[in-house]
């Protein structure tokens, strides 16, 4: 099998919602190969007629809450109802520590193998931003292929959740049945991006525990601004593992859709997110050519041991680097 398929065979694969193909435009999107880059470029233009269409859904939670439980059961759920579900990832983990905090374990046993769904684990790379716009271009390849629902997970550490929130339209996150400990540690500034809160695990002795929760972050997420003047932020309880409350939990991303769709919303999020994209993929081009600069390069660690023992200030450092850069692109 040749590595490479050619623009027209990988488009037309997409088209035909032909699982291998699509894997491997991922992998082409994934592949840090010059020639595979242009590749990918042309591909995404090509797919790019055929964008949109799908419903974006972000789920964060902590590694343990039950999001790969949850999603596999819920995706069973919409496939039942005749939808087709692709299943994406964002896990800055696995460049940094060798190992992913998801992708160790068979996960979404029952929609890894569903003709109607197509499982995709998290891309990896050395910046949380080359993962996202890996996962943002592999979410466009999604929708071409004709999936109608994307979900995207995040593993709930660092800023890979802020980063998910940024790209899907519906952005969920899960909670543990103890918000009191939860509360406390809750990442300052999630509130204000979730659109429904579901607190999982909500079966057998946890069940009233859990509905405590619910009604404490309820009433947190009433003093939180939040991004849709026209949302306020649902709050349910759920369990993954018994399929309890997620017709509920489903039922609350289409009514925010139908918010987003009839307060003219959804473009103007989605114009939002792509600008923001635009300005990360430059932040990240530019910061990999300054990077890989040879003056650039040769300099860096001088300027930060002398930055380190004082020597001279952060302000002057950067000054010389940057001189460095600019004197050789001019
Ligand atoms: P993830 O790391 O967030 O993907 O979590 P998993 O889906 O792998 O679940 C972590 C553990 O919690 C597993 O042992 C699951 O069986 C268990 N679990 C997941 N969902 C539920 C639930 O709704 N109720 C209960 N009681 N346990 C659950």
């Amino acid at each position: 099998m040749p590595r490479r398929l050619t623009l027209q065979a990988y488009f037309e694969g997409i088209r035909n919602r032909d699982r291998s193909v699509l894997g491997r435009a991922i992998s082409l999107i994934e592949s840090r190969r010059k020639d595979d880059q242009l590749l990918a470029e042309e591909l995404l233009t090509r797919c790019m007629p055929f964008t949109g269409k799908s419903i974006r859904v972000g789920i964060t939670g902590v590694p343990g809450v039950g999001k790969s439980t949850l999603m596999d059961r819920l995706g069973m759920q919409l496939i039942e109802k005749g939808l087709s579900i692709a299943v994406l990832a964002i896990d800055p983990s696995s460049s940094r520590t060798g190992g992913s905090i998801l992708g160790d374990k068979t996960r979404m046993e029952n929609l890894s193998v569903h003709a109607n769904a197509f499982v995709r684990p998290s891309p990896t790379d050395r910046h949380l931003g080359g993962v996202a716009r890996k996962t943002r271009e592999t979410m466009l390849l999604c929708e071409a292929a004709g999936f109608d629902v994307v979900l995207v997970e995040s593993v709930g550490v660092g800023q890979s959740e802020i980063v998910l929130a940024g790209m899907v339209d519906c952005f969920v996150a899960l909670m543990l049945p103890n918000a009191g400990d939860e509360l406390q540690g809750i990442k300052k500034g999630l509130l204000e991006w979730v659109d429904i809160l579901a607190v999982n695990k909500a079966d057998g002795k946890n069940a009233i525990v859990a509905n405590r929760s619910r009604v404490e972050y309820q009433s947190a997420l009433h003093y939180v601004p939040h991004r849709h003047a026209d949302w306020i932020p649902k709050t349910l309880c759920v369990s993954g593992l018994k399929g309890e409350g997620l017709e509920a939990l489903w039922s609350g991303v289409e009514e925010h859709r139908n918010m987003l769709m009839q307060s003219g919303s959804l473009e103007k999020l989605r114009t939002e997110q792509r600008l923001e994209w635009l300005n990360s993929v430059l932040r990240d081009r530019l910061w990999e050519q300054f990077c890989s600069h040879n003056g650039v390069k040769d300099t860096f660690q001088t300027v930060e041991e002398s930055i380190s023992c004082g020597d001279l200030s952060v302000r002057q450092g950067a000054r010389t680097l940057l001189n460095l850069f600019r004197d050789s692109n001019l």
